[in-house]
């Protein structure tokens, strides 16, 4: 692939939001090399042509303006070669000092699995701490864990137009009205057309969500185990 490959042509080109789960279709009008313009793709499935303010503002968030683009030490712009031998001294005197357990890695969720693999080889394999974690376990494990206790995969067992279509959607823990905008429009929109739909929120907080609640169930903090375990106790009994 030449350098000219690369080039984005003057053209519409479809695409996915980056921010949230939603996963909103995005179609990017490219000018010159730089999107110069967003809007919903109207044939995606997940947003049906919509987007939330943060996906809306895609294309302002494309240039290099505002971002480190040199290493940089003490607010002085340095070397690569400076900033990474500056990086492995420190770790290194940390180590003779206090041992590698004392050297702790947490990485973004957002990393790419060779991009994984790379600074687990460096923090394992020649730091020598076994301290790497990033934070998809934070958000997912919980949830993988469930998923394959139910149902055996790890995989969400619904899609957006279940939500659409029940009867009884319950929310746990879950501000959807700022976190996953576009869904919680499409949720909300489904439950002013069909106004049998009742909507559970549980969260200690009331939130946003909770605006769109026909019960706001909020429990103290650590007792949502007690909740659940209560009406599994009442599903078996009745
Ligand atoms: S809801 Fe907003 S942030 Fe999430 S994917 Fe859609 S446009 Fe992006």
């Amino acid at each position: 692939m030449t350098d000219s490959d690369n080039l984005l042509t003057d053209s519409q080109i479809k695409t996915t939001c980056p921010y949230c789960g939603v996963g909103c279709g995005v179609s990017a009008k490219v000018e010159n090399n730089q999107i110069i313009a967003v809007s919903g793709d109207q044939q995606h499935p997940a947003n049906l042509g919509k987007l939330c303010v943060k996906g809306a503002a895609l294309d302002k968030t494309m240039g290099s303006q505002g971002r480190l683009l040199h290493p940089s030490i003490e607010g002085q712009t340095v070397s690569w070669e400076t900033a990474i031998e500056t990086v492995a001294d420190r770790l290194n005197t940390i180590r003779e000092e206090h041992g590698p357990g004392a050297i702790a890695f947490y990485l973004s969720g957002q990393l790419l699995t060779e991009d994984y693999y790379v600074a687990n080889k460096l923090a394992k394999g020649f730091i020598g701490t076994g301290h790497v974690d990033t934070n998809s376990r934070l958000c997912m494990s919980s949830a993988v864990a469930g998923y394959k206790r139910a149902f055996g995969a790890d995989a969400v067992p619904c899609n957006y137009e279940d939500l659409e279509q029940c009867d009884l959607l319950v929310l746990t823990g879950s501000n959807a009205a700022w976190t996953h905008p576009v869904l919680y429009r499409r949720i909300a929109a489904a439950k002013e057309k069909n106004p049998a739909m009742k909507v559970v929120v549980i969260d200690p907080r009331r939130t946003a969500t909770c605006d769109l609640a026909d019960l706001h169930l909020a429990i103290a903090p650590g007792s949502d185990a007690f909740v659940f375990n209560g009406l599994l106790r009442y599903l078996k009994q009745n």
